[in-house]
């Protein structure tokens, strides 16, 4: 089976709403509609100025977070109703800062997880070991318990909303990516623990990105793997011409 490409760009805390919308003004003028799915994910704060400069495109509209509860008193937080509400098309869960840096355990990725699918909203399910885990060989323990406990009650009907984003920890933001083969070795496990946990067709349906480092001179070769569906991009989704060279890096494996 041929699965779209996906390409997400992980804005993290960079851009005000302006900032945001001159970035995808940039990006609009660099993209040109292809085979590859592309999404931004701005911050909360830039969602709205972002929708307005992407209107007409085919670009889409991420989160990188939301809440569990659809409203209530959680000073703070969001609601994936909300981001529902200003045309949000997904959001993304789990990511590692959210985990190491804001305590986020798998019982509760897999809370927002089911939270965004009561909506229309996709998900992005950011899983990945650290450095210790990857050299005491536990990359594997780890990895296939963040699947199964995002994953856990979710039904296959809902598994199409769900792309999976495997970012080993040490590779995110130190300019050190994992190597196609250790991407390609990651991500077939977990295409087989989907099959184990759900069903052939849907592991093929399955699509997983990987994301930690992700460049223009590499974004080829990770994402021509078999296994690699995509990639979640971190710093260099923050420029238009990087962000675009890794999508024209996407576009030569299809
Ligand atoms: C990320 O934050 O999801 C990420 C992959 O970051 P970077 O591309 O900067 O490593």
């Amino acid at each position: 089976m041929t699965r779209r490409k996906f390409i997400c760009g992980n804005w993290k805390m960079f851009k005000t709403g302006a900032e945001a919308a001159q970035l995808v003004r940039e990006l609009r003028t660099r993209l040109s509609e292809s085979g590859v799915q592309i999404a931004i994910a701005p911050p909360f704060t830039a969602l709205e100025s972002a929708h307005a400069a992407l209107a007409g495109s085919h670009l889409q509209l991420y989160a990188q977070n939301c809440h569990f509860e659809k409203q209530g008193a959680f000073t703070g937080e969001i609601a994936a109703p909300m981001l529902e509400a200003i045309s949000c098309h997904g959001v993304i869960l789990g990511h590692s800062e959210r985990r190491t840096l804001f305590a986020e355990d798998d019982a509760l990725v897999n809370k927002k997880l089911r939270a965004v699918l009561d909506t229309r909203l996709a998900a992005i399910v950011c899983i990945g070991e650290t450095l210790s885990e990857r050299e005491a060989n536990r990359t594997w323990e780890v990895v296939s318990r963040q699947v199964r406990g995002a994953l856990s009650g979710i039904s296959s009907e809902q598994l199409s909303r769900i792309t999976l984003a495997y970012e080993p920890v040490w590779a995110i933001g130190t300019g050190r990516n994992a190597t196609a083969a250790q991407a390609q070795e990651v991500h077939a496990q977990i295409r087989g623990l989907v099959r184990e946990l759900y069903s052939a067709p849907a592991a093929d349906a399955m699509r997983i990105q990987y994301g930690g480092s992700v460049k223009p001179e590499n974004a080829a070769e990770l994402l021509g793997q078999p296994d690699v569906d995509g990639a979640l991009v971190g710093g260099a989704s923050l420029k238009a011409d990087d962000f675009a060279r890794i999508i024209a890096g996407a576009k030569l494996t299809i």
